[in-house]
């Protein structure tokens, strides 16, 4: 109904606990934007679980709705980018974290943040791919950026059976790069091999303590796991190699060495999604399009309605969650 809208509400109470409840909000509730509009899709991010459970500190406004993306279709715009009936795709710049999320079935945005669903994907398929896939693309263009070819040797791939880890093993393999991946559910080992893995390796073998430089094993690396294991997949990078840092699943710091980028040239890439240039999201999207196999995604996908996201904060944070999980937020 126009004016009124559906929610999944993060409050605080007295005690300083949040809680998490469906609510029905107005369009008074919004916050300001020229761009309104009607979500369709949303997703289950690692940030999205450190919101929901209140883990880290990721909420700076109260209530939040939280939802760090959204797929959905521009109801009104003062934009001129924009016009009503635009289906569009929103990544980050703050969004479930100091402004109201997508897990709303509506929004209202800076039309500068939105960017143009690619006619490749459905809503639901470009919220299968979130911030996470999105995030995976970025890696890519980082190691393509620094020279990595499939010539150069495999990729490593960490945190392999999630969101990342899943989405980046697939447009690795169609780019025909040789990917290992790393996981710590070697039990998975079928549905990576389905995505497009040619090795699986223990997560246990990068979380021992990383010596400075190891033996060289591959050329590239997309690591959304940090700590130890970037320290050791840093440790075994090639020659000249890139490893494009995009996560912290077992802890912000890096207890590693500056000797693989003295003594062997390699890259570290930092990657950022939240704040990434619009001239680089589009690109993004326009390469996953490309690049991913639709296929592998659904493969990869679970969907949820908007009452269940609530309770998948602690599983994605525990690492239980594999591959991605849409949002339905009308369901
Ligand atoms: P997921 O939870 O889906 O994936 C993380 C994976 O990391 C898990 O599935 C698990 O894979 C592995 N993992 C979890 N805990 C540990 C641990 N303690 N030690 C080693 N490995 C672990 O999350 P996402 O894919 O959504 O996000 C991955 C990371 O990337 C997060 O840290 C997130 O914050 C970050 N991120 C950063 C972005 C950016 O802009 N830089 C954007 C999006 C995400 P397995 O079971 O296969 O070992």
């Amino acid at each position: 109904m126009a004016g009124t809208f559906r929610a999944l509400l993060l409050e605080k109470g007295e005690g300083g606990q949040q809680a998490a409840r469906i609510a029905e909000l107005t369009d008074a509730d919004l916050m300001d934007g020229d761009v309104t509009v009607a979500v369709s899709h949303s997703t289950i991010n690692y940030k999205d679980g450190l919101a929901l459970t209140g883990a880290a500190p990721v909420v700076r406004r109260w209530p939040m709705i939280p939802g760090i993306d959204f797929a959905g279709t521009v109801e009104t715009s003062s934009n001129p980018a924009w016009a009503a009936g635009d289906k569009v795709v929103l990544n980050g710049w703050g969004l479930g974290e100091t402004h109201l999320g997508g897990y709303a079935t509506r929004a209202r945005v800076k039309g500068e943040w939105l960017v143009p669903l690619p006619a490749a994907f459905s809503p639901a398929q470009a919220m299968a791919i979130g911030t996470a896939g999105y995030t995976a693309m970025l890696a890519v263009l980082a190691l393509e950026h620094n020279g990595v070819t499939p010539a150069s040797g495999p990729i490593l791939v960490t945190g392999a059976a999630g969101g990342v880890g899943s989405v980046a093993i697939a447009i690795l393999s169609k780019l025909g790069y040789r990917v290992i991946a790393s996981t710590g559910r070697v039990e998975e080992a079928d549905y990576l091999t389905g995505l497009g893995a040619a090795e699986i390796i223990p997560r246990a073998e990068l979380a021992g303590e990383p010596r400075p430089l190891s033996k060289e094993r591959w050329a590239g690396v997309v690591d959304s796991v940090g700590s130890k294991t970037l320290a050791n997949a840093l440790s075994m990078t090639k020659y000249g190699g890139c490893v494009a840092a995009c996560g912290l699943a077992a802890g912000m710091d890096l207890p590693g060495s500056v000797a693989p980028f003295i003594l062997r040239g390699v890259t570290l890439a930092g990657i950022d999604s939240v704040m990434a240039p619009r001239a680089r999201r589009l690109t993004a999207w326009e390469r996953l399009a490309r690049d991913l196999d639709t296929a592998k995604l659904d493969a990869m996908t679970t969907t949820v309605s908007l009452s269940a996201a609530a309770g998948l904060g602690p599983d994605i944070l525990q690492g239980k969650v594999r591959g991605r999980t849409v949002v339905d937020v009308a369901a």
